[in-house]
C-alpha cells in the first residue's frame, strides 16, 4: 500500500514514512491510494475477533512495510485492558431512549485521542528505532491533545516532547495530568500568553528550517495519518458490538472539530462496513454543520471562534476535511488545489451542487448543539439513566436525538469522560460526586514539572537547545 497527497504533487510513500509526516510537502494531506474492500466473508470472520486481533487485521491492510509480527506486537502492547480499562477496549452501552454510546475515553487521559495516540507512541518508537532516528515533537495544546501525546510518548526511546500550553489557562485537572509526568523526555512549557500565542511559537520554530533540521523537530497533530488509521478500527468494533448480524446497519454520531474522528468513519464506510449514516455533531463552532447543510465551507478566523463548554470542538478550520473533499471530488487533486487556494485566500468555497452526493453516496448529515442544549442533555441523561456524560458527548447525543429516524440504530461516540469537565457538569446537575477512574484520585496533589517562559519563540528555542545539547 502506497500513500498519495490530496494535492497530487508528492511522490507516493510507504506507511513508515507517512507516519512521521505532518502536511505533505505540497501542502496536502496523505491518504492511501485506494481503500481496501472488505467482503462479506471477511466481515463475518472479523465479528468474532478481540479488539487487538481486529486492529491487526484492519491495520495490516494499510501498513504493508512493517513485518506482520512486529505490527501485531505493537498493537498487542497498545490495546490492553490495563491501558483501556476493559478487555473490550471500546464497549457499547444503550441509554434508556435507545441511543447507544461507544466508550472511547477509558484510556490514560480520559479522551478518545488516546485510542490513536497510544498506538502512535509505540509505532513511532518502533520506526525511529529501526531507522536509528530521533524525533523531537513540538506542539501546542489547550488541553486534550497535549496530554494524550505526552501519555503516549512518555519514556519512549528516540522521542522527546516539548509541549507548549497557555500559562494558567487550562483546568487544574488538565494541568495536573500533564505537569505531574516526571519522565525525562517530557518537557512541559507554560507560555505567558494564550493558546494562539503557543501556536504562533510552534509555527515560528517550524519556519526556522535550519533549527528544525538540526534538532529533528516534528509534530503529532490531528492530520497525522497514523492517528486516522488507528481510529478506523473502533468503527468496526462498535458496529460488531451494536449488532448481531452483518445484515444490520448502524449510524455513527460523532462530536466533531477537526474532522479527524469522523474521517476515520468515512474510511470505514468506504471499506464496506455497513454504516448507514455518519452524523457530524458540532458545537457553536458550526463550520462543518454549515457545510453539510448548505454545501458552503467557510472557515472562520480565530476572532470568530467561540470559546465554549465543549472546548475540544472549538475549531475554526477543520484540518482533516480536505481528505473527505478529495474523495467527494473523485480524487481530483487539481480541484483540491483550486478549492484550498480559496480557503488560503480566506474565502472558502461552495459545493452545494454535490450535496445530494454528500448525503446519498457518502451518508453524511449534521447537527449543532449550543451550551444550553449541552447542559440540558447532561441533566436529562443523568436523570433518566443515572450516569454523567461529558459535554462533547452531550453535543453528540443532542444531535443524534434530533436526526434519528424510526428504527435507525445510532451509536454516539463518547469522546471524553465527565471527570475532565467538572465545572460544566456541576452547572448541569449541581454538586454531585463526579466519578474518577481508579488511580486518578489526588492527581492534583502530585508534584508538578513545568517551566514557565515568556511569550517568545527565541526563548523556547533556547530551552530546546539546552535540553538536547547534552
Ligand atoms: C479532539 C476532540 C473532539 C473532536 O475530534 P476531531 O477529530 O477533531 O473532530 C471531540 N471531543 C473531544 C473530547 C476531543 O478531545
Amino acid at each position: 500500500m502506497k500513500y498519495i497527497s490530496t494535492r497530487g504533487q508528492t511522490a507516493h510513500k510507504p506507511f513508515s514514512e507517512v507516519l512521521l509526516m505532518g502536511l505533505a510537502p505540497d501542502g496536502g494531506l496523505m491518504l492511501p491510494e485506494h481503500y481496501p474492500q472488505i467482503g462479506a466473508d471477511t466481515l463475518q470472520h472479523w465479528r468474532g475477533l478481540s479488539y487487538p486481533e481486529l486492529a491487526f487485521e484492519i491495520m495490516r491492510l494499510f501498513v504493508t512495510d512493517i513485518p506482520a509480527d512486529d505490527l501485531r506486537d505493537i498493537i498487542n502492547r497498545t490495546y490492553t485492558e490495563a491501558a483501556f480499562g476493559s478487555a473490550e477496549i471500546t464497549p457499547v452501552r444503550t441509554l434508556s431512549d435507545g441511543i447507544k454510546i461507544q466508550a472511547l475515553s477509558n484510556g490514560p487521559t480520559l479522551a478518545f485521542k488516546d485510542m490513536a495516540m497510544q498506538f502512535l507512541g509505540n509505532a513511532f518508537e518502533y520506526v525511529l528505532g529501526k531507522e536509528g532516528k530521533v524525533l523531537n515533537i513540538l506542539g501546542a495544546t489547550s488541553g486534550d491533545t497535549g496530554s494524550a501525546a505526552e501519555y503516549a510518548l512518555r519514556g519512549k526511546k528516540g522521542v522527546n516532547v516539548f509541549m507548549l500550553s497557555p500559562e494558567g489557562k487550562m483546568s487544574s485537572f488538565q494541568r495536573a495530568q500533564m505537569f505531574s509526568l516526571q519522565d525525562e523526555n517530557i518537557h512541559n512549557i507554560a507560555v505567558e500568553g494564550m493558546f494562539d500565542d503557543c501556536q504562533d511559537i510552534v509555527k515560528a520554530v517550524q519556519n526556522d528550517a535550519a533549527f528544525k533540521a538540526q534538532y529533528h523537530i516534528g509534530t503529532v497533530n490531528s492530520i497525522n495519518w497514523g492517528r486516522i488509521v488507528a481510529q478506523v478500527v473502533y468503527y468496526f468494533a462498535g458496529y460488531f458490538n451494536a449488532t448481531t448480524s452483518n445484515e444490520q446497519k448502524v449510524s455513527f454520531c460523532v462530536p466533531s472539530g477537526n474532522f479527524g474522528n469522523v474521517c476515520a468513519g468515512h474510511i470505514a464506510r468506504q471499506m464496506g462496513l455497513p454504516i448507514h449514516r455518519l452524523i457530524v455533531a458540532t458545537n457553536e463552532n458550526d463550520v462543518l454543520d454549515e457545510f453539510f447543510k448548505t454545501g458552503a465551507y467557510r472557515p472562520r478566523t480565530t476572532e470568530h471562534t467561540h470559546v465554549t463548554s465543549s472546548p475540544s470542538m472549538d475549531i475554526s478550520k477543520a484540518s482533516n476535511f480536505e481528505r473527505f473533499v478529495f474523495d467527494l471530488m473523485d480524487r481530483d487533486s487539481s480541484e483540491i488545489q483550486v478549492l484550498w487556494a480559496e480557503v488560503a485566500a480566506g474565502k472558502g468555497f461552495d459545493l452545494h451542487f454535490v450535496l445530494d452526493k454528500v448525503r446519498e453516496q457518502y451518508g453524511f448529515v449534521s447537527g449543532k448543539s449550543h451550551h444550553a442544549d449541552r447542559i440540558a442533555t447532561i441533566k436529562q441523561v443523568f436523570e433518566s439513566d443515572g450516569e454523567l456524560i461529558d459535554p462533547h458527548t452531550a453535543d453528540g447525543i443532542k444531535v443524534a436525538r434530533e436526526v434519528r429516524e424510526p428504527g435507525e440504530t445510532v451509536v454516539c461516540l463518547e469522546t471524553a469522560l465527565a471527570a475532565k469537565f467538572d465545572a460544566t457538569i456541576r452547572e448541569a446537575v449541581g454538586d454531585v460526586a463526579i466519578p474518577r477512574p481508579a488511580g486518578l484520585e489526588g492527581l492534583e496533589d502530585l508534584p508538578q514539572r513545568v517551566q514557565i517562559v515568556s511569550n517568545n519563540a527565541e526563548v523556547v528555542k533556547d530551552l530546546i537547545r539546552k535540553a538536547l545539547d547534552q
